[in-house]
């Protein structure tokens, strides 16, 4: 296949890729939008659970006045009956105290009874709110969940359309050559948005990285006999002619050259590819 047919299918193939690796982080990043909803729907559950505690302890407390209420009533009638039965007068003052001190606590207890049926009519009412907000949270993300998982759906049907045509391309193209063009557009993605894995040398610089690339290098990008990758920036070289007044770069001794490269490969560079990655991010405008 001729290197202009090869450029172009894996232009083709990059924007398949690039897509194809947006629709798999987007199928990632979807379902933290639930995130957020999730956290105020277990708010609103947990400050129910209190709520709830807190209505049963004053629903004990209530029962408790009422008790307390009911005895100092018995005891006031009780004393009451006795003041027609009695012969002294110490006796009715005896009786008289007791009937007196008795009706004081009725009315604290009554007091106590009526502030604790306040507080339990208030905390209903808020329970009621609360259990409202509650159902419509869950109801709103049940929703929010299904429109997500047609989302997810849709987004895999259209992974799998570029697969196919990522396939349809793929058999003609070096399998080394495409692993290694699907590692720089996922890993660029990251950095640019858009993947670019097929970039062009333009004035001897990479129009990827905007390194100067030294002569012999960039001369047998323009010679098109095999695939080259940049040195900086691991992407696949093809040529483009320069405009006016950038031819410079070609006959320039200080644009480097091979042998300095070289160097650098063994100075900065790792044998392991993922390092070249990293270290690649340093040259990068
Ligand atoms: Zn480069």
């Amino acid at each position: 296949m001729a290197m202009d047919e090869v450029f172009e299918n894996l232009r083709k193939l990059q924007d398949i890729l690039s897509e194809k690796f947006t629709m798999e982080k987007d199928i990632q990043e979807i379902p933290k939008q639930l995130v957020t909803k999730e956290e105020v729907l277990a708010r609103l559950k947990k400050s129910f659970i209190e709520k709830n505690q807190e209505y049963e302890k004053a629903k004990t407390a209530e029962g408790e006045f009422r008790n307390l209420l009911m005895d100092a009533e018995s005891l006031r009638e009780k004393a009451e009956k006795n003041m027609d039965v009695i012969n002294t007068q110490r006796e009715y003052e005896a009786l008289d105290k007791e009937i007196h001190d008795s009706a004081e606590k009725e009315q604290q207890y009554r007091k106590d009874l009526q502030r604790e049926e306040r507080f339990l009519a208030e905390l209903d009412e808020q329970m009621k709110q609360s259990t409202a907000l509650i159902e419509q949270q869950e109801a709103e993300l049940a929703e929010r969940r299904a429109g997500i998982e047609v989302e997810i759906a849709e987004k895999k049907v259209k992974i799998e359309e570029l697969v196919k045509q990522e396939n349809a391309l793929t058999p003609d193209l070096d399998s080394e050559v495409i692993f290694k063009f699907e590692r720089i557009i996922r890993n660029k993605e990251d950095n640019s948005g858009k993947g670019l894995g097929i970039v062009s040398i333009k004035g001897g610089v990479c129009q990827g990285c905007h390194m100067i690339l030294p002569v012999q290098f960039a001369n047998s990008v323009r010679q098109g006999e095999e695939i080259v990758f940049c040195p900086y920036c691991s992407r696949i070289l093809f040529y483009e002619e320069a405009e006016e007044g950038e031819e410079e770069f070609f006959d320039n001794d200080d644009s480097g050259s091979l042998a300095d490269l070289d160097d650098m490969e063994e100075d900065d560079y790792d044998d392991d590819e993922e390092e070249e990655e990293k270290v690649n991010i340093n040259f990068e405008e």
